[in-house]
Order: C-alpha cells, then structure tokens, then sequence
C-alpha cells in the first residue's frame, strides 16, 4: 500500500517505531516508504520537504543519525514557541546580577578526587569544593577538556552513543519585503532534500526585510566548508528560483553560522543516536561524588537538544549541590 499524506507517513513511522530495536534508524523506516511513494511528481517533493522539515531539521541532523525508537517522543513543553526578542541574553542577563563571572577563561583540565577540586583554564588554575560541568556534548565528544582521573566508563560510552547534530543558520537582510507578509515559511521544492534549507521570515520580529535559512546535518556541515559569499549565493539562487525578478539585487547584510567548527560547540545540540537511548543523559547527568556536577541540556533527559532543558538542568545541578550543603551544615 502506500501511504499518501505526510500524517499518514508520520503514523507509519510510529507504528515501525514500536516494533524498532535501539539500532534501528528513522531512515530504515522511513526509506522503503519514500521509494514507494507513487503519483504527482511535485506532491511528492512535497512530502519529502514537509517530512524532512519536521524531522530533520527539528533534530539538526539526518535520518540515518537518527534513533528510531526515540524519535517523536520527547515530551512536549507547554506553551507555544517563541522568538526572544533582543536575544536569549534578555532571559540570561537578569539571572547574572551580583554573580563572579569570569570570561575569556577556556578551560583545559578538570581535576577532581583531592580535598578540592582544581579547574586549569588558559588563565590559570581556579579551586573550588564544588564544580559544576556544562561544557556541550560536542565538546566532551572531542575531549578538548581532560578529566584527571578520566570519566567513569559508563559516561564515556554514552558521551559517544548520543548524537550531536548540525544546524546552521544563513541570516539575509534585504532592503526590501520581496516575499508574501504573511508567509510563515518559504521552501524549495527541490527533487532530493539532501541540501534542503528552509527559509523563515523575521519581518514579524524584527520589523525588518530579514529571511533566516535553516540548514542541518551533511548540509550544514558542508556549508562550514564554502566560503560565506559562495553560502549566500546558493540561498539568493533559491531565492531567485522562488521570487524571479523581485529578488532584490543584494543583500545588504548577512551572517552564516558555523557551529560545527567551533570549539566551544562542535555541533548544535544532541539527540538520540541509533545505538544510544534517553538513559545516556542520565548517566551524563550523574555527579561525581560530591564534587563535579553536570549541567547542560544534554544531560536533560526531558528536554533535551533545548533552552529549557539545559535551563532546568541547572536548577537540577544546584539542588543536588544545595542537598549536599544542607547535609553539610547538618
Ligand atoms: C542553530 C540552533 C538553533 C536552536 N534552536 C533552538 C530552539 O528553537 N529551541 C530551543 O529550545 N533550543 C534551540 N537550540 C538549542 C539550544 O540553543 C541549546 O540546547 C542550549 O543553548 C544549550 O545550552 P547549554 O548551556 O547546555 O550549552 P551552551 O549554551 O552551548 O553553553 C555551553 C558553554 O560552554 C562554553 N564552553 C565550551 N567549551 C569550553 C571550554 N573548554 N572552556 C570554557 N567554556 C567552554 C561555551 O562557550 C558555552 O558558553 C538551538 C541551537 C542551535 C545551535
């Protein structure tokens, strides 16, 4: 048979999902039905560009890097989503009064197990009773920061089971609306979604003329290895496709992200890996002894890969550390 709308495509793939073993990726399902997909060549692209829009880029990454039996299930937050207007700094900053923070300090080393515990940054070493740890997983996954002694076994094997994926984010400024003012999203119906990027509106935040490409996984990757003028060219040629002669001559700014290549991010945030499962960030989240914590949205195992499970990971980290100060003074 075959299955006609995304949502029916959708169903299928939770129906495959609970019969999945944790090796199995969304593509093994997903793959043998997109073959079968028969009819409108353009209803088709279609399809392919609504599923790889709900699945792909909301995870940063491909199906094939992509748990079956844990995609879609994350538990959903309430509330609709929202765009911070000014930035996330808006939130952070209120949270930052009257704290000790200290920029510009990478760390290198965290050492742990003596009476304190002894973090070695580019700007010397800094000792404290209590640490807590909210480097990203991409991070871990490279070991750029050591651990003396190592990680126990158990968090190493789940630091590499889970996945990081990519997004990356091609920001257009025009000097002029070309585009419908009410359009949520503009897509190219292209015939494979492998360099799909799907391009968001500001105007209704910003005020302004301003188109934000999504890009994720192999794609975005790829793009961290073009040049930015060459990123922007692809993005205005599919603009071009969309919008013919009312695409504006130029932009008149722009900003194309790299958050693979950078070293304090190796990547966007995580998801479930064939081979991996929603426990892994358990295991990431578990302190050692009484002096290293960890925080982080990758250690959420809600809400993980999101603002506010890295937000509530934080609070989770100061209980357990408050606990710990209570029982002291007891
Ligand atoms: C393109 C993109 C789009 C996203 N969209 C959404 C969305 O729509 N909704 C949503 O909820 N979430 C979204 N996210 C995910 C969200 O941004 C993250 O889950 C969240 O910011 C993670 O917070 P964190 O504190 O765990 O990590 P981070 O915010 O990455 O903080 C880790 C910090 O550690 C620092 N660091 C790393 N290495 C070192 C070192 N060696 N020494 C010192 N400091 C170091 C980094 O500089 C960084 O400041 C998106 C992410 C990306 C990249």
């Amino acid at each position: 048979r075959s299955w006609r709308t995304p949502e029916e495509i959708i169903a299928r793939l939770y129906e495959a999902q609970s019969t999945a073993s944790s090796q199995h990726s969304v593509a093994d399902a997903l793959a043998p039905i997109l073959k079968g997909l028969s009819g409108d060549p353009i209803v088709k692209r279609g399809i392919q560009w609504f599923l790889s829009s709900q699945i792909e880029l909301e995870y940063a990454d491909n199906y094939d890097q992509l748990s079956l039996k844990h995609w879609g299930v994350d538990e959903k937050f309430g509330g609709d989503d929202v765009i911070v207007s000014g930035g996330l700094t808006n939130i952070v900053e209120p949270m930052m009064r009257g704290l000790d923070i200290r920029y510009g300090h990478v760390v290198d080393k965290v050492s742990y197990g003596g009476s304190r515990a002894r973090v070695t940054t580019n700007q010397g070493v800094i000792e404290s009773d209590r640490v807590v740890v909210t480097i990203p997983l991409g991070v871990f996954q490279q070991e750029r920061v050591r651990f003396e002694p190592q990680l126990p076994d158990e968090k190493i094997t789940s630091i590499g089971r889970l996945g990081v994926g990519v997004m990356n984010k091609i920001v257009l400024r025009f000097s002029k609306l070309f585009w419908p003012a009410d359009a949520y999203v503009l897509g190219l119906l292209n015939s494979s979604t492998e360099n799909l990027t799907e391009y968001f509106p500001m105007t209704p935040y910003s005020g302004e003329p301003i188109i934000v490409g999504l890009t994720r996984g192999h794609h975005a990757k790829s793009i961290e290895g073009a040049s930015e003028k060459d990123v922007i060219q692809q993005a205005l040629s599919d603009l071009e496709f969309m919008y013919g002669s009312r695409l504006p001559h130029k932009v008149t700014g722009s900003v194309v992200t790299r958050w693979h290549s950078d070293e304090f991010s190796h990547g966007a945030y995580s998801h479930v890996s064939p081979g991996g499962s929603f426990s892994d960030y358990r295991t990431l989240a578990r302190p050692l002894g009484d002096q290293i914590f960890f925080a982080g949205e990758a250690t959420h195992a809600t809400y993980p890969g999101t603002v506010h499970g890295a937000y509530l990971s934080g609070e989770r980290a100061a209980r357990e550390i408050m606990k710990l100060a209570g029982s002291d003074s007891g």
